[in-house]
């Protein structure tokens, strides 16, 4: 029978978990009201260190002591700061990519980012892939910060990569026209699908290095611009001040 399941379903952990199975995957549809259907080569999120685009082989070397990989997805950067001899624990909230990641042998656990239960401490937080994503929306700064301080360790560091979306907005003559009574224009609505597993919507922030740079000072914090990628995106490095 054909069906469409919609529950707190797992569509992105399902084609995780198959991938790793059967080295193999259907297709991992990324919806938004704003934009035509995308997908994600599974594939992709099995990448090796050395198949990462350089900021993120940046971010992973930038990591030091105790490392928390929030939203870790397969593990890959778990396991590659493992093979560096790092200390990682490994955080997400689908359950299938946590099964995934617990048997290749990642100290990975099922916690959602927002849960002030988790109350461990780590030297860096990482976050890759868009890393401001789990932000949601740009209202949501405050909370997000507050849960980043909660769990760095005095000294330690936030390396969270993102990307600028106003070129999304750029007219033929160069020029930017973004309507600033709409919604910051980094906020995007997702909805993942893979088979017949359609996922929640919810909300994935883009936010340019200047926004970015703002909230973390109004929020205590000093952020400081690792590296930009060859294609609106950076990585950036954010410190409690001390
Ligand atoms: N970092 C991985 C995966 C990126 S996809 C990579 O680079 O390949 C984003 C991941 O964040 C997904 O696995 C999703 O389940 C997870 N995620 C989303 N919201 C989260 C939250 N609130 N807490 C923890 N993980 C979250």
């Amino acid at each position: 029978m054909d069906k469409l399941i919609i529950t707190s379903a797992d569509p992105m952990g399902a084609a995780i978990y198959d991938y790793y199975k059967s080295g193999k995957a259907d297709r991992l549809i990324v919806r938004s009201s704003m934009f035509e259907d995308d997908e994600i080569p599974v594939k992709d999120l099995f990448r090796t260190f050395d198949q990462m685009p350089q900021l993120e082989r940046l971010a992973l070397m930038q990591a030091k002591g105790r490392i928390l990989d929030v939203g870790a997805g397969s593990g890959c950067h778990s396991l590659a700061l493992m093979g560096m001899g790092k200390e990682t624990v490994a955080i997400d909230i689908s359950p299938l990519s946590v099964k995934v990641m617990q048997e290749r042998g990642i100290d990975a656990h099922l916690v959602d980012f927002y849960d002030e239960s988790f109350d461990a401490r780590f030297d860096t937080v990482l976050m890759l892939m868009n890393g401001t994503g789990i932000i949601g929306t740009l209202d949501n700064m405050g909370p997000f910060f507050d849960r980043i301080k909660r769990l760095l360790n005095e000294g330690g560091s936030l390396i969270i990569d993102s990307s600028d979306l106003s070129y999304l907005y750029e007219e033929e003559d160069g020029s930017i026209m973004i309507d600033l009574a709409d919604d910051y224009y980094g906020q995007i609505d997702y909805q993942m699908l893979y088979k017949d597993i359609a996922g929640e919507p919810f909300d994935w922030l883009y936010v340019d290095y200047e926004t970015l740079a703002f909230h973390a000072e109004e929020n205590g914090m000093k952020c400081e611009l690792l590296s930009e990628g060859e294609h609106y995106d950076y990585l950036a490095r954010i410190t409690v001040r001390q």
